[in-house]
């Protein structure tokens, strides 16, 4: 038997980094200004726990394209790299400083919001570069700044340089032939809207000209003064990352249409994921006036990482009856390949998954319970989500009863408790289950509703594409209960169970009456009774032994 060690060369690993650990060459700006970031998080977390002891100040990082020499520019001011750092961190494919620094620090940097882990992002670089070049000063100041400098082949070089006075990294991508889009100003800005929107640190591209308010008392052909501004293309503090008691509707509003520029229509409601136990989740959903349209194409809920795009195909970690709604999930926890642009599905997402149906389901409750006449406004549009979660996901089917509603074709708008109140003496089947009539197209079923209504029955109306699906679960989880359409045959077989006349006198009332009754008979033999008349319309009966005679016939 032989025993021994694959041998890994790095001539043959790198060409596959470049090649295939990315589907989306365009990553590799997220992938950089990740670190950037992570780079900036670090030095912020020594600075607060006293290792740093430097001038922390308002770190930015900055993009610039350099056409005219075709290069690209992401620079810092995080904590840079010494040589050594360099020959670490850089030089060493698949080994992640992020995760070491994490490891280091522990619980004191749990919520730290580092980005890095799997020690590959910086290689992606190489997917449009054909050299870069690192310049980086570290925050500990005896060190020189270095340059190091790889076109892709193993070999690289590193020297000290006094081009770099200033704390942080600049990292230079001279960009291949076939990838000059990442020249244009328009194509970069595209990606760090796409990626780097919410990135919790600010990031420059270019500047833009401010015009200065006028002073109160300014003369009228006074001309406004106009400077120069850093043009800063992230909110580093989006909605999702603040407590919810800090937000009001205008603030959850105004993100909704920061996610969703294009999107004029404002929400429904929205509900604030805010979890960090067992996992660490956050996110604002949001539900759009729906009615009944299935179709989700555009707008769909966005997941970040660390306040990093990932991607809006969120199937798994949504349950599908969700992936109607819009908004954003961010989860450290959830686990990505590699290349951070697919899920792995595994348990974790499963309880994900199932801890947002549970908030959901809370939050309809509380919705309803708030505002039960705004929540019955907004039934129409919110109903194909709930009537789907009810049919698709059984936790959130248990608890439906408390929040979903059964319009009546009146306008009325029934919990199912409610609705079972209004119909159970009147409408029954010789088994005695409970039939609910319902209309599925208020305007073509007309005439059908209309004579149902005059035989004194309640008719809900079902119009959702998926009411067919919902029907049988109700009919398969609930007892006793069957659903008839409005215009099937045996609603004529319905028989109505007599109601006991509940008088609408009080004890006080009723005994007077039955006092003064009685006394008008004078009649020992007669009894007067004032509940559980076999008729409605009855104010008391005079009953003897042997037969009853209602007063109005008397
Ligand atoms: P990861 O971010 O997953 O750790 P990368 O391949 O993206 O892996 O980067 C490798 C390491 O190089 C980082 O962990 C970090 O230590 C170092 N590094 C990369 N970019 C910078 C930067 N701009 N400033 C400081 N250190 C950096
Ligand atoms: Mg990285």
């Amino acid at each position: 038997m032989t025993k021994g060690n694959i041998n890994v060369s790095v001539e043959n690993i790198f060409p596959l980094i470049k090649k295939f650990l990315y589907s989306d060459h365009e990553i590799f700006l997220r992938e950089l200004i990740s670190n950037a970031t992570d780079a900036t998080l670090k030095l912020k977390h020594l600075t607060n726990i006293g290792e740093a002891k430097v001038d922390f100040g308002n770190p930015k990082i900055e993009v610039k394209i350099d056409k005219e020499n075709k290069k690209l520019h992401i620079i810092d001011q995080g904590l840079g790299m010494t040589a050594d750092e360099v020959e670490k961190y850089i030089n060493q494919v698949a080994f992640s400083g992020a995760e070491e620094f994490l490891d280091k620090y522990k619980d004191s940097a749990k919520d730290s919001g580092i980005i890095g882990h799997f020690g590959l992002g910086f290689y992606s670089a190489f997917m449009v570069a054909e050299k870069v070049e690192i310049l980086t000063k570290s925050y500990r100041d005896e060190n020189p700044a270095v340059r190091w400098i790889c076109d892709g082949s193993p070999e690289f070089t590193l020297e000290e340089t006094t081009d770099k006075t200033d704390r942080g990294t600049e990292i230079i991508l001279h960009i291949a032939e076939d990838s000059t889009e990442f020249l244009e100003e328009s194509r970069i800005r595209e990606l760090l809207t796409k990626y780097n929107k919410f990135m919790p640190v600010p990031i420059k591209f270019g500047t833009k000209t401010e015009t200065l308010p006028l002073p109160e008392d300014a003369a009228e052909d006074a001309v406004a003064e106009k400077i120069e501004v850093d043009n800063i293309v992230n909110n580093p503090t989006p909605a999702w990352t603040k407590s919810p008691s800090e937000l009001n509707d205008e603030d959850y509003k105004a993100f909704y249409h920061e996610l969703y520029p294009m999107q004029f229509e404002e929400p429904l409601f929205n509900i604030h994921l805010n979890v960090d136990y067992p996992f660490n989740l956050t996110g604002i959903l949001y539900f759009p006036k729906l009615a009944n349209n299935l179709n989700i194409e555009k707008d769909k809920i966005q997941l970040y990482q660390n306040q990093v795009y990932v991607t809006d195909e969120v199937k798994g970690i949504v349950p599908d009856f969700l992936m109607l709604l819009r908004g954003v999930i961010d989860s450290p926890d959830i686990p990505l390949n590699v290349s951070r642009s697919y899920l792995q599905a595994d348990g974790a997402v499963k309880k994900i998954s199932s801890y947002i149906t549970k908030k959901v389901a809370d939050k309809m409750v509380s919705l309803i319970n708030e505002n039960r006449e705004d929540y019955n406004k907004k039934w129409n549009d919110i109903k194909i989500v709930i009537e789907y979660g009810m049919i698709s996901e059984d936790k959130f089917f248990e608890k439906s009863d408390k929040f979903a509603l059964y319009p009546t074709t009146d306008g009325n708008y029934f919990l199912w408790s409610e609705l079972e109140e209004k119909i159970k003496l009147s409408q029954t089947d010789k088994d005695g289950n409970l039939v609910v009539l319902y209309a599925t197209n208020a305007d073509e079923q007309h005439s059908y509703i209309q004579s149902a209504k005059d035989k004194g029955y309640e008719v809900i109306l079902l119009d959702s594409p998926i009411v067919p699906h919902l029907i049988q679960k109700l009919e398969s989880s609930k007892e006793k209960i069957s659903f008839a359409r409005v215009d099937a045959d045996h609603i004529n077989n319905l028989i109505k169970k007599d109601e006991p006349a509940i008088s609408k006198l009080n004890e006080t009332e009723k005994e007077t009456l039955k006092k003064n009754v009685e006394e008008s008979i004078n009649d020992k033999k007669f009894t007067v009774q004032l509940e559980d008349l076999d008729s409605t319309d009855a104010p008391f009966t005079i009953t003897q032994p042997e037969f009853i005679r209602r007063m109005k016939d008397m």
